[in-house]
């Protein structure tokens, strides 16, 4: 497969083997990544069957399911990379439920979509680096990613004690912890990021115009949009996240 342009790293190993991170985070220099990479609008080479990540990413993340395995615990990926277009459904499908079905105001029913999904363009999912996880050993019914099934007495309560105490050392971080003065998202026990890549990307991203760059988009809900609103979606859902992944 051809190479994305942003590999440039020469001789020096892109995979993170076990503790020792070999991946320089200068070695991914920000201004890379374009706007339409960002914002899950490019055609960006994803690999591995049900894994659908960056290069250097999807190999971190096999070494790393390879060591759960002979802990008990099945890292299965129950999502990565999603384009825009897949967001922009996700969102459609959620705002026409809560405003035509449960007769939401606009504006209560975009509050509620930022709960737990992103604006179109600015989710971390578009990047390929981050993913959503359970254990695929454990039975369970009805939805997965609800916070309740990673605490104690969950049927993912030991994938997440593996991840609090294994993902660092393959570079995979929590991105919306449980701190409770963190703002924006809501906990999500299943959301880890690659952070060699998605730290430079999201660098990228911030450095661009945000609200500019969604006054050109057309989905349902974005004419309630106000200035305010976005600058706070930037500062909370965008960047109030886990600071080892600033
Ligand atoms: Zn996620």
């Amino acid at each position: 497969m051809k190479r994305r342009s942003f590999i440039k790293t020469g001789g020096i190993s892109l995979v993170a083997f076990g503790a020792a991170p070999t991946l320089s985070f200068s070695q991914i220099q920000e201004n890379e990544f374009s706007i339409t990479e960002l914002m899950g609008k490019a055609n960006v080479d994803l690999y591995g069957e049900g894994i659908n990540l960056r290069k250097p990413a999807h190999d971190a993340f096999l070494e790393m399911k390879k060591a759960a395995y002979s802990d008990g615990i099945d890292i299965k990926i129950v999502s990565s990379y999603r384009d825009f277009y897949r967001q922009e459904a996700i969102w459609e499908g959620k705002y026409q439920r809560y405003t035509d079905e449960d007769g939401m105001e606009p504006i209560a029913a975009i509050d509620k979509i930022i709960e737990y999904s992103t604006i179109p363009g600015t989710s971390r999912h578009h990047w390929g680096t981050d993913i959503d996880i359970i254990d695929g050993y454990r039975k369970t019914e009805g939805d997965v990613l609800v916070p309740e099934k990673f605490e104690a007495g969950g049927p993912f309560e030991d994938l997440k004690k593996w991840m609090d105490e294994n993902s660092k050392k393959f570079d995979f971080h929590l991105v919306y912890t449980d701190d409770p003065k963190r703002k924006g998202f809501k906990y999500e026990p299943w959301h880890y990021s690659y952070a060699p890549i998605s730290i430079p990307m999201l660098t990228a991203f911030r450095s661009k115009n945000i609200q500019a760059l969604l006054e050109r988009e057309e989905f349902m809900g974005i004419e309630h949009f106000t200035n305010g609103f976005v600058k706070s979606y930037i500062r909370n859902n965008i960047l109030d996240i886990n600071t080892d992944l600033l």
